[in-house]
């Protein structure tokens, strides 16, 4: 027995990013989506060569690729608008929401409700920290096969200079973020990966980082960590690790650092910091909006380029304000003076190739997964994953 293919031709102006420099426009551009994948992009009108597609005619609206959003935390939504400076705000607003995640109906509440954002957002995929409790975050990964949406999730990890009610041993720590692994790394055909999460040196005693550091290589399995956010965080870390030479040395001395691994912000790095990156060939997780509600300063976006780091946009909830990766896109061409289609770039397939996947999303090329966006003036109309509508 055979069926004919489900096939949609949808006409839009079609916005293709294929490199930091290079913005494919069509308009009007005809996308053909079928079996939830990519077919076709063209200029020309493929009516007649598919008479029974159905034609969908977005005239006047905006097709982009589903956002990536490579660095962002599930369990401080509640706490969007707050801010500060990194230290004092993780003190008085983060760790006492994050807390709250020992209560598994507060947990399932906020992934709900994070999700939903996620996607009304435009955000297909996303790389995501959830709090140190392990059945929150087995919550978190429930709710993103719920919604469809392509999730690297991590349970944070932190045995060290924590609120009690969020520190944990390092052999707890370890136990807990392997079952998660074990449970949900690969699952949904691979659109759920599981992440090593050490929350940031500051937090993380050097057996924990080595031992996550080991375990993720062993596994296969991707890290994210936070690195060079804020002066006195950089101060504080090189306090607590006086041997080691830089605070991305302290990172790699735990093997933390690879191309599986996204390290966000990376603001005040030496010149031989960057190299160090450059040569583990570490992603970068570029959160400008972040960067500028807590005062942290501004990531030398050329300079990590030009090194030939991969570069990615992160909302990082609730240091930045907002779920939106439009106003992430617009934030980053203020805050580092990039067109509008380099920022677009790092929304899409720069976060792609962050996490390893730029053969299946990230773009329009034929054969990948129809994950995109319908957006009207700067409002996002329509969300389709794997070429299905998700109503919001
Ligand atoms: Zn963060």
């Amino acid at each position: 027995m055979t069926t004919s293919k489900v096939r949609r031709i949808f006409r839009a102006y079609v916005k293709n990013p294929v490199a930091p420099d290079r913005l494919e426009v069509h308009d009007p551009g005809y996308l053909v989506v079928a079996e939830g994948k990519i077919e076709k992009l063209s200029h020309e009108d493929p009516r007649s060569q598919f008479p029974s597609a159905e034609f969908v005619d977005l005239d006047g609206k905006v097709i982009m690729p589903g956002f990536i959003d490579t660095h962002v935390h599930l369990p401080q939504l509640a706490i969007v608008g707050t801010g500060g400076d990194l230290l004092t705000w993780l003190n008085t607003y983060t760790y006492p929401e994050e807390a709250r995640f020992a209560d598994p109906e507060y947990a399932a509440r906020i992934s709900k409700q994070f999700f939903d954002e996620m996607i009304a957002n435009g955000t297909t995929t996303a790389a995501i920290y959830c709090s140190v409790h392990e059945e929150a975050t087995d919550i978190a990964f429930s709710t993103a096969q719920a919604a469809g949406v392509r999730a690297y999730i991590g349970k944070v990890m932190m045995d060290r200079n924590s609120p009690p009610a969020l520190q944990e041993s390092a052999d707890d720590s370890i136990a807990a973020s392997l079952r998660l692994f074990e449970k949900w790394d690969g699952a949904e055909g691979g659109r759920l990966r599981y992440v090593f999460t050490p929350r940031f040196a500051g937090s993380c005693s050097m057996d924990l980082m080595k031992r996550a550091g080991q375990l993720a290589g062993e596994r296969g399995a991707f890290v994210q960590s936070h690195l060079s956010e804020n002066a006195g965080e950089v101060e504080w870390v090189r306090r607590l690790f006086p041997d080691s030479p830089s605070y991305s040395a302290v990172y790699d001395s735990a093997h933390l650092l690879s191309e599986r691994c996204i390290m966000a912000h990376c603001i005040h790095l030496s010149p031989d910091e960057i190299s160090l990156l450059a040569a583990r060939r570490t992603n970068v997780a570029f959160c400008p909006y972040s960067n500028r509600n807590l005062h942290s300063g501004t990531m030398p976006y050329r300079t990590l380029r030009d090194a030939g780091l991969n570069i990615s946009l992160g909302t990082d909830i609730a240091g930045g304000p907002s779920l939106s990766m439009l106003l992430q896109i617009n934030e980053a061409m203020n805050a580092v003076g990039i067109t509008f289609g380099e920022a677009l770039y790092l929304a899409t397939l720069g976060g792609a190739m962050t996490l390893g996947i730029s053969d299946t999303v990230g773009n329009f090329m034929p054969g990948k997964d129809a994950d995109f966006v319908v957006v009207h003036g700067e409002s996002i109309e329509e969300v389709y994953l794997h070429g299905r509508r998700v109503y919001f």
